[in-house]
């Protein structure tokens, strides 16, 4: 064992020793190395004490133990996130808070559709369990075999379901957590009314750890698949396929996921994946991946969405479509546009942006966007892709070929995003729109306010956590002689 370096954390772990169970307090630096650097690793932090209780009465032993020695806590989940939000600071004075061996399900109901998940629950896992009683909980994303639920609520993750089923915030209907005084929120009854003033729930979604550590969580469960129709078109242009969208939206309700890439993407995917095909013929503009899905074994979505395909044809929106013939073409298609991140990412080095606009303004956007950028960075190349039905694209600035990364990343790409932000806040939208703030955007939020979004944050963070315990540095940037604002 290592000595641990902070006195106030060493007296932290003194402290804890007597109150945990063995196992939780690990203060040998391998196995802490992991857990200091974030999922792109662009941020590394330093910690010399990582903490991971068994149960809510342990989160609560520590966070009561911290609060009385000033040590900040970093709770942290599987470690994904795309904003650096788990990252300990550099400065060495926080300790990792896991959640991760909170593991257990209490319980799941399949009558009501609900599941209360402890916070280190793994995604992959709740969706076993949800299936096993022929149920489903209808958010995944890439992360799902490291994301756990507390970090899923913290962030309030959306992912490739969200057309139908929203984000987190829909989905979760309780959380359980110990706020910074110690005390223990218990939202798990998950009420269908319930009006005693603001909703604590809301609050910790999408809090990123800065006003509580989630604990545990009711979650919404929807009936298992029982079938899913997978498409691809090919279109002209992002207004092309709006249209289609809002065709394939009257016609079909369960509409799941709508996904838009241009033709540069898919070139890009199959040059990376030597054994994917392209799904049509023809060269076209952008394409279009949809999947329509049915929780009763009558319904029929493969013939839903022939016959939309079939009529968007006839009036011209798009230019050719693919119907997936089986699961494994289905897969295929999922592939190709899962694949897309790690495919541009052996092109070279980007600026990437998680945005949203409102719906019915992206597709003109992404357009005039690109083009901006393209006009002020010469050599670059701009586009987005993704969740066109959500408003929500990731937007990347690929750099000019031969570019040195090192140089881009320290120079351009705070530039570039300054740029492409500027670009986000002009046309009404949300420079995060699923990934969160983190520590990757807080001086991007505190440039582009707003002012009251700003103030509300700054004022909810104080009252919560005045000694700035949990998870300082990231998503409110509250500098101590700030204390009056
Ligand atoms: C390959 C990949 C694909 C992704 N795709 C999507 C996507 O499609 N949509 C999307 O929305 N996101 C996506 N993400 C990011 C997503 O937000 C995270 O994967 C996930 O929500 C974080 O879960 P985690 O357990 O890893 O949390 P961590 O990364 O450990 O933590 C994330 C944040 O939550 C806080 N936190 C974690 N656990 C708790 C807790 N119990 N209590 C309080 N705070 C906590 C942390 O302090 C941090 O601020 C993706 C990430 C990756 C790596």
């Amino acid at each position: 064992m290592t000595e641990v370096q902070h006195p106030s954390i060493e007296a932290l772990a003194a402290r804890l020793a007597a109150l945990l169970a063995p196992g939780a307090i690990v203060t040998d630096p391998d196995a802490i190395a992991p857990w200091l650097t974030d999922w792109r690793r662009r941020y590394h932090g330093a910690a010399t004490l990582l903490l991971q209780p068994r149960d809510t009465a342990e989160v609560r032993a520590i966070v009561v133990a911290a609060r009385a020695l000033g040590v900040p806590l970093v709770p942290q989940g599987g470690n994904s996130s795309m904003v650096g939000g788990a990252t300990p600071p550099a400065d060495g004075r926080a300790a990792i808070l896991s959640l991760r061996r909170l593991d257990r399900i209490r319980r799941l109901d399949p009558a009501a559709g609900l599941v209360v998940a402890e916070a280190g629950v793994v995604l992959a896992d709740l969706h076993a369990a949800a299936l096993a009683e022929r149920r489903r909980f209808p958010l995944s994303l890439g992360a799902k075999g490291n994301a756990t639920v507390g970090g899923l609520v913290s962030t309030n993750a959306g992912g490739t379901q969200v057309l139908r089923f929203g984000t987190m915030r829909g989905l979760v209907a309780g959380v359980e957590a110990v706020l910074p005084d110690g005390t223990l929120h218990d939202g798990l009854p998950a009420l269908k009314k319930d009006n005693r003033g603001y909703d604590l729930d809301q609050l910790l979604i999408g809090a990123e750890g800065t006003l509580g550590v989630v604990t545990a969580a009711t979650l919404r469960l929807v009936p298992a698949v029982a079938a899913r129709a997978v498409a691809w078109a090919g279109v002209a242009s992002p207004d092309a396929a709006m249209a289609l969208l809002r065709r394939m939206q009257r016609a079909a309700p369960a509409l799941e996921s709508f996904e838009l890439l241009p033709d540069e993407s898919l070139a890009a995917v199959l040059a990376y994946l030597p054994d994917a095909r392209a799904p049509l013929a023809g060269r076209h503009a952008w394409h279009v991946l949809i999947e329509v899905t049915a929780d009763v074994a009558d319904d029929d979505p493969g013939a839903l969405v022939e016959a939309q395909l079939a009529a968007a044809l006839d009036a011209g929106e798009i230019a050719d479509a693919a119907l997936a013939q089986s699961e494994a073409q289905a897969e295929a298609f999922w592939r190709l546009r899962e694949s897309i991140s790690d495919a541009e990412r052996a092109t070279g080095p980007a600026a990437q942006h998680d945005i949203s606009v409102p719906v019915e303004t992206m597709p003109r956007f992404m357009v005039e966007a690109a083009a901006a950028c393209d006009a002020r960075f010469p050599g670059t190349r701009a586009s987005g892709f993704g969740h066109l039905g959500d408003g929500n694209v990731h937007f990347h600035v690929r750099a000019a070929p031969g570019t040195d990364p090192a140089h881009w990343y320290a120079e351009q790409v705070p530039v570039v995003s300054r740029f492409v932000h500027d670009l986000v806040v002009a046309a009404g939208g949300s420079i995060s729109a699923e990934h969160g703030i983190g520590q990757m955007k807080i001086a991007e939020l505190e440039r582009l306010g707003p002012p009251a979004r700003l103030h509300a944050l700054r004022a909810i963070k104080r009252a919560f956590d005045p000694g700035q315990l949990f998870n300082p540095g990231k998503l409110v940037a509250l500098a101590p002689d700030r204390g009056s604002e």
